[in-house]
């Protein structure tokens, strides 16, 4: 990647997520923020967009290739987020992945998901929906999941 690529991103990084931590959510000036990665490089995370945040050096540091950084309360959206750019990375189900997105764009009730009829869907069901799908492609063959599946059940989700 070239260095105006990145610095393009970086700028429409703060233009989304204003110059503050994705962890800890302080403010702080551009250049002492780095760049992010929601699937670390060494677990096979992409340097597009969606798997972009910026975050403090201190933050950045603790979390090292860890889901989320030691003093982090993880969400089910946040290992939702997870499960989908794992999934988006491998190519995935297009009709899944389009299940998910039009999840992350109206977080309301969508049509033709999965669920009866009425009810909408909490983040909770869309990573367990997404867990499945990766252990079913993981079954049949189609994609090596072992070390997101590990690296993933290590997170605490407190709800
Ligand atoms: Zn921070």
């Amino acid at each position: 990647m070239n260095s105006e690529h990145k610095r393009n991103q970086n700028q429409k990084l703060v233009e989304q997520y204003d110059p503050r931590c994705h962890w800890c959510r302080q403010f702080y000036l551009k250049d002492q923020l780095t760049r992010e990665h929601l699937r670390p490089k060494s677990k096979g995370g992409s340097n597009r967009m969606a798997n972009l945040r910026l975050a403090c050096r201190k933050c950045n540091q603790k979390r090292g290739n860890k889901p989320f950084p030691p003093e982090y309360t993880p969400t089910w959206k946040d290992v939702f987020q997870l499960g989908f750019l794992f999934i988006w990375d491998h190519g995935g189900n297009e009709q899944i992945v389009n299940l998910c997105l039009a999840h992350l764009k109206s977080n309301t009730k969508y049509p033709d998901t999965p669920f009866p009829h009425g009810h909408v869907p909490t983040w909770k069901d869309i990573f367990q929906l997404i867990l499945l799908f990766i252990w079913d492609m993981w079954e049949h063959g189609l994609i090596e999941a072992s070390s997101f599946v590990n690296w993933i059940e290590q997170v605490q989700i407190q709800n």
